[in-house]
């Protein structure tokens, strides 16, 4: 192996960077050339390529986004589009590449092995943490983090008004991020797509909490949620405008919605985001050394580590009840 390259693709998480910085510096480390690709997958079509020395990435372990840029491409997709992709790697003597990524991500990085002769591995890099085979994706950290700063702002407010606040969190598919800074944040309801409810249960959670004398309410909802008000959801476009408009018809209690949206992905990355960065990035330069492919890195019992890409990408049960019930029980 001489020259490998990184990308970013999907949703930008916080700790990219740290990750684009170590595959880089770690590369260089064992001789070999690195090439960064801007715009992910798209980037690989277009050969948006430039070549990375470890000035490339001073200065960068700070900041949130990625510098490579990321994009969802479609064109990736399709067999044509990646036969583009083959070419201008080939033309360009990449024989590994490093992607940086969620489950679609991963999903590119496992077509490019089964159909060229790139050796490619990925680093889960997605504020959802909804992969499997590891306890940890890059960015996570941090967006819980953002989240909970935003509960605790919220939660003055809440407090100084009496009032009943709805707040939508990230999480398509997952309920991870709600269950945890729901968590943290010591919300009185955590709303997930994961776990049944109906909106009389939360309304009655939250009348006696105020007849016991509660000051405010905080009811965190992950923006995956959809039953038992599909119809209302569609209608306001969010689960979280949905279920305040729920509280207020069966309560009458002043409610307010905050949906947190895309500052959830922004900031500079945690400490922990950018330590899990590093150490996962440089283990991907190790197994490309080693000749593997079609793996993810991941991080279970603190140890880093190395698993089949086909197994983090199967869909996983990311509640933990015990979590979930332990986050009622504190909520009483
Ligand atoms: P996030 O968790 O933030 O959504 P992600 O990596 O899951 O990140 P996706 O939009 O699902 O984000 O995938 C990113 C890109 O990966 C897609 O735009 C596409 O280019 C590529 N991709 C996804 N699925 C496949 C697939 N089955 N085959 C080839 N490429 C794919």
């Amino acid at each position: 192996m001489k020259k490998i390259a990184v990308l970013t693709s999907g949703g930008d998480a916080p700790g990219m960077n740290p990750a684009i910085r170590s595959v880089v510096r770690t590369a260089i480390y064992h001789g070999l050339e690195v090439v960064g690709i801007r715009h992910g997958y798209k980037g690989l079509i277009e050969k948006d390529f430039f070549p990375m020395k470890r000035g490339s990435v001073a200065d960068i372990v700070q900041r949130g986004g990625t510098i490579l840029l990321s994009a969802r491409c479609e064109e990736f997709k399709t067999e044509a589009g990646r036969k583009k992709a083959y070419a201008n790697m080939q033309e360009e003597g990449i024989d590994g590449l490093v992607v940086i990524g969620g489950d679609g991500s991963l999903r590119g990085v496992q077509k490019i092995n089964a159909e060229s002769d790139i050796k490619a591995v990925g680093i889960p890099g997605t504020i959802d943490n909804d992969l499997a085979c590891t306890d940890y994706t890059i960015g996570v950290d941090t967006a819980m983090n953002t989240i909970v700063e935003a509960i605790n702002k919220i939660r003055d407010t809440a407090t100084s008004h009496e009032r009943t606040f709805v707040i939508e969190c990230m999480g398509r598919d997952s309920g991870y991020l709600a269950l945890m800074t729901g968590l943290a944040g010591g919300a009185e309801y955590i709303l997930v797509p994961e776990i049944d409810f109906t909106p009389q249960q939360v309304c009655d959670k939250i009348t006696q909490g105020f007849k016991r004398g509660k000051l405010h309410s905080l009811i965190l909802i992950a923006e995956g949620v959809k039953a038992p008000f599909a119809d209302l959801t569609e209608y306001h476009g969010s689960p979280g405008m949905a279920m305040g408009d729920l509280i207020r018809e069966k309560t009458g209690m002043e409610t307010r919605v905050t949906i947190l949206g895309h500052l959830q992905r922004g900031g500079s990355p945690t400490a922990t985001d950018r330590i899990v960065a590093s150490r996962m990035a440089a283990k991907a330069v190790e197994i490309l050394l080693d000749g593997q492919r079609d793996k993810m890195i991941n991080y279970l019992n603190n140890s880093i580590g190395v698993c089949e890409i086909e197994n983090a990408i199967k869909k996983t049960e990311t509640i933990n009840m015990d979590i979930y019930n332990l986050a009622n029980i504190l909520s009483m």
